[in-house]
């Protein structure tokens, strides 16, 4: 008997991932789905809420249940290192998905995207809207906030950013009037919005009585989202306080509906549909006795090894190229940002 595809038995896919708090990792989990299931394949996908016990037992469980290969989305990408020894030991494929999981040498491969020039892009817009909205001003006021410093990606990103931003800081084109630099300073644990909420309340309390913010690199729309509303809770966007030109990432709606309405200036999208593709790919090509396509073999060091990689193209996203981008693209329906 022939079976149709999606009836075919190639075994289960376990698929980890962070949580279901920001969007962007639901449409991950579902393209996830979508596509190992067109390819035969049966998927277990499990969202820890952003609790890296849950996430390891998660995995452990995914192991136990005879997972052919796991797709990991890590928390911590350090923390799994004991359950992927299991799972490297019953011969279970794992591929790290766009966060790098470090300090296992358990990882085959990385599908991901170009995660410093998500950074360069970010600091382009950033500097791009200081120039559109602040023409005349110099030296420009900027604050600068990093991803939590437990994800690998955060640390790329802000790397991308600071290749643009530090010579700016250096020829006196841009000041951190606050003077917090660098991840240790900057980053914001799990990426979560309160905390970036509370830092930017706290920054503009001790260091702008009598100055004006002019931008703020953000990495990831939801912590943006959170720097805004500090923003607008001391004035900024009404009378004449412009508001400054802040960034994000992952094209979210509610940063895409902010954008429309003139408050975050930026985002960058990253096509989840695509990444999604390009995994199954690895897991097929893996399971099979193939040899993944890869396009960087020097990038990721994870401390064990250097995990050969897929790296997508992040896409700048503004409030004039949105609906290219976003709606004529199919991934969102202009519906859904109105
Ligand atoms: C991802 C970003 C995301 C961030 C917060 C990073 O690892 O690459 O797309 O904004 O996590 O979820």
């Amino acid at each position: 008997m022939v079976l149709p595809a999606s009836a075919q038995d190639k075994g289960l896919v376990g698929i980890a991932m962070p949580t279901k708090s920001s969007a962007r990792w639901i449409d991950d989990g579902n393209n996830m789905v979508k596509e190992l299931q067109a390819a035969g394949y049966q998927t277990d996908l499990q969202y820890a809420e952003d609790d890296i016990p849950t996430q390891l037992s998660q995995v452990e469980n995914m192991i136990t249940k005879g997972a052919k290969a796991l797709v990991i989305a890590s928390i911590d990408g350090t923390t799994l290192t004991n359950a992927l020894e299991n799972a490297k030991a019953a011969d279970i494929k794992v591929i790290a998905y766009d966060r790098l999981i470090r300090d296992s040498d358990a990882v085959s491969y990385y599908a991901t995207f170009d995660n410093f020039k998500v950074g360069v892009e970010q600091a382009n817009t950033l500097v791009e809207g200081l120039k559109e909205r602040f023409p005349d001003v110099k030296p420009w006021n900027v604050e600068l906030f990093g991803g939590s410093p437990d994800d690998n990606n955060a640390f790329f990103f802000y790397d991308g950013a600071m290749s643009v931003l530090q010579p700016m800081i250096d020829d006196g084109s841009i000041v951190i009037p606050s003077g917090q630099m660098g991840m240790d300073k900057v980053g914001t644990l799990r990426w979560d919005p309160a905390t970036a909420q509370a830092r930017m309340d706290n920054i503009l309390s001790a260091n702008y009585g009598d100055k004006q913010l002019h931008g703020v690199l953000s990495p990831y729309d939801g912590l943006s989202i959170g720097i805004l509303s500090s923003l607008k809770g001391v004035g900024y966007g009404s009378g004449d306080m412009k508001m400054p030109i802040v960034t994000g990432q992952d094209a979210e709606v509610p940063s895409v509906k902010s954008m429309i309405a003139g408050e975050q200036y930026s985002s960058i999208f990253k096509d989840t549909r695509e990444l999604a593709k390009v995994t199954v790919g690895m897991v097929n090509a893996m399971l099979e006795g193939k040899e993944p396509e890869v396009n960087d073999t020097k990038t990721y060091d994870n401390g064990k090894l250097v995990v050969p990689s897929y790296l997508l193209e992040p896409v700048p996203v503004f409030k004039d190229n949105y609906k290219q981008v976003l709606v004529d693209s199919g991934y969102y329906k202009e519906d859904q940002l109105k």
